[in-house]
């Protein structure tokens, strides 16, 4: 068989399964069934006795014989059928509900048979139902799924490793158990051709790697756990490889094709605003950022530049500073946020920060009047305003930059591929991008899913931050917890409780934070406390003027669901409850948790114990691009391999950028889909 071929022909299948099989797993040629790996093996070489059994469930292997059938009759067209299965140590009763009738035909005393499946206790003996059986001479199989007669095996089952797969309920009821679909496996291991070497050889003799053939033979039949091993790391290897290849060959492609406006000179405005606005040094780390960044900016080649940094890192000024340099070379910047109360404190905080630099700043939101947006608008065409701060109405088709040569978005993973590539095509050349994210994206992700982005990280908080300390506590301590928070208001402090959001709808949230809202009131009666409550259903007035409230110190509790995540800071707020905290992933925690006192652990290692419990696939921002579907590598567990396909691809694009030497790999770029996805972001 050949991996294009369909899978209906493959011995065993047919029409009927092969609808199964496509419906329930999209296997629709032998090759999907080939790359269709099993997620363990069964040693039956590890064989168990009946007498040193001592855990239910678990799954094991015998060798023995049968005797003592007998069938019991349980409906019209039904019965239960036992044997005695003794493996010279101990008895133990085999039992079947369906198919009966095949098996009692089928099975003979005095021959041996190896069975698998989980023993349970049943009157005091050990039981086995539906086990799975093999003669073990290998010439007669025994489907216990279903009890139909599958195709004999002509040759010796490969190895002692049995593989088992994932099915589904559907699947079973149409013959596709596990021990099926090995089977199937089996046939088309024996029977297949047409499978071609895809890594450059070299790479291949530098890693020791199997040949493509034989791992995806190896992945299912291994002769060893070593070369089960072997097999893995090779597809692995292979999956990361061709995912390297696709970042990096769009970055190549978008460094030739997309030339960066220059900013060579550091002027007046930074000069001015670095000497004389800031009230502190910078930290070592947000000095090395700016420096990286501004290699960028003077490149000649158009920088897309991800900044991660802790809330309360500095990101923000580097930002700034950056804007100030766009500025000093003639050209306008802009900083995107994900809400107006963000982009409003930005705007605010700008503002402050410029004074007397007679500079123009314009914030542009939806919630600004129609007759002043059009003179804003006017502004940032003509040029006369420099800063502008917004929403997502910076990327309406109606707003014109003079000359837009630096855009800086905040949060990046709320904003889609499709609008940042709207405000690349706001200026020709496109303007240098700037993305600044709290959410502290593992090293090897970033590098990996943003493979064609570069990275700076702010690994340093300015000097002297209180660590963030983090309890957990049951609704039982509820009356301590609200003490504390008493405490703490009465020392003149503010505090934030926070609600996650629980339901598909809004209006079941709003109950929930009104219902908190109550309670909290309960405990904080006025006229001694005040209590605002900030959520998504509000306007943007609504909710500027309760967090002005809150800032200002008026209200001591701010109730919010996770509106608060994206950023307002309050210094005086010290501590945050947060609510059903179960509901929130660790990265979105950590978020909220630098909302108050500002220090913290690392949270490189909360975003990779994130990564874990979740899979990158829901990182947030990434879930809508689903370019992390990884078979079988994993970005996390496997960093070293990430590594080595990277630094291979690297090179391998450096010495021959057209891959004129490859074939094979100018093959699969010319068929890959990733490459016009990647081409265009940001
Ligand atoms: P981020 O954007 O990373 O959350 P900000 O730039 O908003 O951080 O900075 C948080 C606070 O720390 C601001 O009040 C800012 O003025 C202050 N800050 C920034 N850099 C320093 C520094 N080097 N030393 C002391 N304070 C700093
Ligand atoms: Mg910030």
């Amino acid at each position: 068989m050949l991996p294009n071929d369909d899978i209906a022909y493959l011995k065993g299948v047919g029409p009927s399964r092969a609808k199964v099989l496509a419906a329930e797993l999209g296997i629709r040629t032998c090759g999907d069934l080939l790359e269709y790996f099993p997620f363990r093996h069964i040693d039956r070489s590890q064989q168990s006795t009946i007498a040193s059994l001592r855990d239910e469930n678990q799954y094991v292997v015998l060798r023995g014989t049968v005797s003592n059938m007998q069938a019991v009759s349980t409906g019209r067209y039904r019965e239960r059928l036992t044997v005695d299965f003794n493996d010279g140590t101990g008895t133990m009763q085999l039992v079947w509900f369906q198919g009966t009738k095949w098996v009692r035909e089928k099975l003979k005393p005095g021959v041996k048979y190896l069975i698998m499946g989980k023993p349970t206790v049943f009157n005091g003996q050990w039981q086995m139902t539906h086990p799975e059986l093999e003669v073990c001479s290998g010439e007669c199989v025994v489907d216990s799924t279903r009890g139909q007669a599958l195709p004999t095996t002509h040759y010796p089952l490969p190895t002692n490793f049995l593989p088992v797969y994932s099915t589904t309920e559907k699947m079973k009821q149409h013959g596709l158990g596990t021990r099926a679909m090995a089977r199937l496996t089996e046939t088309l291991v024996a029977s297949l051709g047409g499978i071609d070497e895809t890594l450059p050889k070299e790479i291949i003799e530098r890693y020791r790697l199997l040949g493509r053939r034989e791992a995806l033979i190896a992945i299912h039949y291994p002769d060893s756990m070593q070369q089960l091993d072997a097999a893995r790391t090779r597809l692995k290897f292979e999956e990361l490889f061709f995912m390297q290849l696709d970042y990096q060959w769009a970055h190549s492609e978008r460094q030739q094709h997309s030339a960066g406006r220059v900013f060579a000179t550091v002027g007046e405005y930074f000069n001015r605003f670095y000497s004389e606005k800031i009230p502190f040094p910078l930290t070592g780390a947000q000095k090395r950022v700016i420096k990286e960044i501004r290699e960028d900016m003077r490149s000649g080649r158009q920088m897309n530049r991800l900044l991660q940094g802790d809330v309360g890192s500095g990101k923000t000024l580097v930002a700034l500073m950056c804007i100030l340099l766009a500025i000093d070379n003639g050209s306008q910047a802009c900083l995107m946020a994900p809400t107006e109360i963000l982009a409003t404190q930005h705007y605010y905080t700008f503002r402050s920060m410029l004074e007397g630099l007679d500079l123009g700043v314009e914030l542009l939101i939806g919630s600004v009047r129609t007759a002043d947006k059009r003179k804003i608008k006017q502004r940032i065409a003509s040029g006369e305003t420099q800063i502008v701060i917004g929403t997502h109405a910076l990327i309406e088709d109606d707003v014109h930059f003079r000359d837009l040569g630096l855009v800086v978005i905040d949060e990046q993973h709320r904003f889609g591929v499709e609008q940042r590539s709207k405000l690349w095509a706001k200026a020709t050349p496109p303007p240098h991008v700037l993305v600044m994210t709290a959410t502290p994206i593992p090293r090897t992700l970033a590098m990996t899913v943003y493979g064609d982005l570069d990275c700076s990280v702010i690994d340093e908080l300015p000097p002297g931050r209180q660590p963030v300390r983090t309890y957990h506590r049951t609704e039982p301590n509820r009356p301590k917890v609200f003490a504390f928070l008493k405490q703490q208001i009465d020392a003149g402090r503010q505090v934030y409780v926070v609600y996650p959001l629980i339901h598909e709808s809004d209006k079941l949230d709003l109950k929930d934070l009104i219902d908190g809202l109550e309670m909290v009131q309960s405990y904080f009666p006025r006229p001694q406390y005040h209590v605002s409550m900030l959520h998504g259903g509000l306007t943007a007035d609504e909710k500027a003027f309760e967090m002005d409230r809150f800032k200002r110190g008026l209200t001591h509790i701010m109730v919010a669901t996770t509106v608060i995540e994206v950023g307002v800071d309050v210094p005086n707020a010290t501590v945050m409850v947060i609510e059903n905290a179960e509901h929130f992933g660790l990265s979105q925690l950590h978020q909220l948790r630098g909302r108050v006192g500002r220090g913290t652990t690392d949270g490189f290692q909360i975003a990779e114990a994130d990564l874990r419990l979740r899979g990158p696939g829901d990182m947030q921002g990434l879930q809508q691009s689903g370019m992390l579907d990884l078979k079988i590598a994993s970005i996390v567990d496997d960093e070293p391999l990430v590594a080595a396909a990277r630094n291979e691809v690297r090179d391998l694009l450096g010495t021959d950028p057209t891959l004129a030497a490859y074939p094979m790999l100018q093959d699969y770029i010319r068929h890959s889909k990733n490459k016009m996805l990647w081409g265009k972001i940001s």
